[in-house]
């Protein structure tokens, strides 16, 4: 079927493959039977699968906050037992033995009996029960269905569309080679958005009913600038994006000329640019592009995928690695930042609003438990090359000095234990909540060093939700009070005399920079695939020029010339 539509494009590529639609969340069981010779390995599919289940729920239960409410608490606690009922998990498994009918299937066929139980029930608490079966029974389809997809290898060159994809489905997703995906929610700031870009995946989001729409199979062009999707487009379209698909990669190759080159504006100036990493994967193209240093590790990473929380080692064996295979590039490792849309199995926080919650500095400062290992590895791990701390969402200044007591403590102990550490590790903070922004000048005094972290700033600034299409149009970094506040923060810097960067993704948008160079930003951390195409663009400003300019528009921020000095400003690159 012929059909092109819009979303929002998240990332610079256009990709071309057949679709393939993941329906996450609201699985459709159809009958299926298996081989006779399969029953024993479908048996012990289906075990692992409530195995699987139960543990999560586990490790659900463990994270859950002292102070939740007990029937919360409760809730889990019946889902557990219900894991283990006969009904649940031996039921099936007669009907997988005695019909040969797949796990899904039988699983299905259960619950459906057990549903039918409950609706004859006269009483109205008991009949809600049913409520508890269907969710227990999801979560064990859900397992199964992972498992599937996990032995699923196919899906290399194929364009996702889904429901919402999370941080780490994004990961594994790359890993099956996809090329490109599509969602009907999420929006551009989000985590997922962030990391599809950092991977060069093209992807477009906030498309409602496109898993609908389109067929699996289908043949998909995907314009993740554009945010253009079109299905069974003629050969004279598919010709036009092969040719584009083609001249970005020439121009890609041409701009690796600029490797070892120095990032100066034209009249010399010297700017840093520096990578965001995450991933393994990121230190390579990090050490490649010689970039200037690492201004943001995003240390979530470690909590991806995985059940239960890594211990000091881990924590210190991954960070001593990272420090290692860069080689001597200096390094901003960022406490943990969990929380809102950087949730991980066995993490979630009760919060319905969880990007105004319990997260990031605030989630570690309230669970020593998870955040000591974190910082005494780093303490560690920073023998082996220079390494800045950074605390996310601090909102005021007795987070900052809570972390500094904390690493202090975590010194002495380290010390007292014999172990090596590194003694003078800069910390500094990230800007990413307004408070933090407006009172720039008196964190200046207590910290090391800043980073604007515009994708949070904009968020809370603005009062949109970054992960929310619905409000994503309102998302605009140069909002008069985005600017303001960014201003604030490089004069309290400079003021201060410490460094002031930008990790946001605003400091590796070419749309963005001659703006950023006139207010006097010279440090920017981008995603390492931005690193080329922020110093091509940067070779080009003159900062002089455009120190006056925006020392004009910053005066006459709300007046109604101001759209067109900033047209002008952005005109210049
Ligand atoms: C930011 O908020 O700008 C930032 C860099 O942090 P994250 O995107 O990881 O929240
Ligand atoms: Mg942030």
């Amino acid at each position: 079927m012929s059909f092109a539509g819009n979303g929002i494009g998240i990332t610079r590529g256009i990709a071309i493959g057949d679709a393939h639609i993941l329906q996450r969340g609201m699985l459709e069981i159809s009958p299926r039977s298996i081989e006779q010779i399969e029953i024993p390995d479908e048996i012990e599919r289906f075990r692992q699968a409530v195995c699987c289940a139960r543990q999560r729920l586990q490790s659900i239960r463990e994270k859950i906050p002292k102070n939740t409410r007990s029937d919360i608490v409760a809730f889990i606690d019946t889902h557990m037992l219900m894991l283990n009922d006969a009904a649940l998990v031996e039921v099936p498994i007669d009907l997988i033995r005695q019909h040969a009918y797949a796990a899904e299937w039988a699983l299905q066929l259960q619950k459906t009996s057990l549903v039918q139980v409950f609706d004859t029930m006269d009483d109205p608490y008991l009949r809600t029960r049913k409520d508890d079966v269907e969710h227990v029974v999801n979560r064990i389809q859900m397992a199964l269905h992972e498992q599937d997809e996990e032995a699923d290898h196919d899906l290399a060159g194929k364009v996702i569309l889904a429901q919402d994809l999370t941080p780490a489905d994004t990961i594994v997703m790359r890993h099956q080679g996809i090329a490109a995906f599509i969602t009907e929610f999420g929006g551009p700031m989000s985590h997922t958005a962030i990391l599809a870009r950092s991977l060069g995946i093209p992807a477009v989001v906030g498309v409602h009913g496109i898993t609908r729409i389109i067929q699996q199979g289908e043949l998909l062009v995907v314009d993740g600038e554009q945010g253009i999707i079109l299905a069974d487009a003629d050969d004279r379209t598919l010709h036009h994006y092969r040719r584009h698909i083609h001249s970005a990669a020439d121009q890609a190759t041409h701009r690796l000329r600029l490797i070892g080159q120095p990032a100066t504006t034209k009249e010399g100036i010297r700017v840093a640019l520096m990578a965001n990493i995450e991933l393994p994967e990121d230190i390579e193209a990090t050490r490649a592009l010689q970039a200037d240093a690492v201004g943001l590790y995003r240390t979530e990473f470690l909590y991806m995928n995985r059940q239960g929380m890594p211990d000091e080692e881990e924590h210190y064996q991954t960070y001593k690695g990272v420090i290692e295979g860069l080689n001597g590039i200096p390094i901003t490792i960022r406490t943990l930042d969990l929380g809102a849309d950087k949730q991980v199995d066995g993490c979630t926080t009760a919060s319905c609003n969880p990007a105004l919650g319990l997260r990031a500095i605030r989630l570690c400062l309230k669970e020593p438990k998870m955040f000591q290992p974190q910082i005494r590895a780093i303490l560690r791990a920073a023998i082996h090359g220079p390494v800045r701390i950074m605390i996310p969402m601090l909102s005021n200044l007795q987070e900052i000095r809570k972390l500094r007591a904390i690493i202090t403590e975590t010194k002495l102990a380290l010390a007292l234990e014999g172990i090596p550490f590194a003694d003078n590790i800069p910390i500094g903070g990230m800007i990413e909540v307004p408070a933090a922004a407006l009172s720039a000048d008196a964190f200046s005094k207590e910290l090391d060093f800043l980073s604007i972290g515009t994708n949070d700033l904009i968020q809370y600034t603005l009062a949109i939700d970054r992960v929310d299409d619905e409000v994503n149009y309102l998302y605009d970094p140069l909002h008069p009070a985005i600017l303001r506040l960014i201003q604030m923060v490089i004069n309290a810097g400079e003021k201060a005399g410490i460094p002031v960067s930008m990790c946001g993704e605003m400091a590796g948008d070419p749309r963005y920079i001659p703006l950023l160079i006139g207010m006097g930003l010279r440090e920017f951390s981008m995603q390492p695939g931005s690193l080329l195409i922020a110093k091509e663009c940067l070779l080009k400003l003159k900062s002089t020029k455009l120190t006056k300019q925006t020392r004009k528009l910053m005066k006459r921020l709300g007046e109604p010339r101001h759209e067109v000095l900033l047209q002008k400003i952005c005109k210049l690159h």
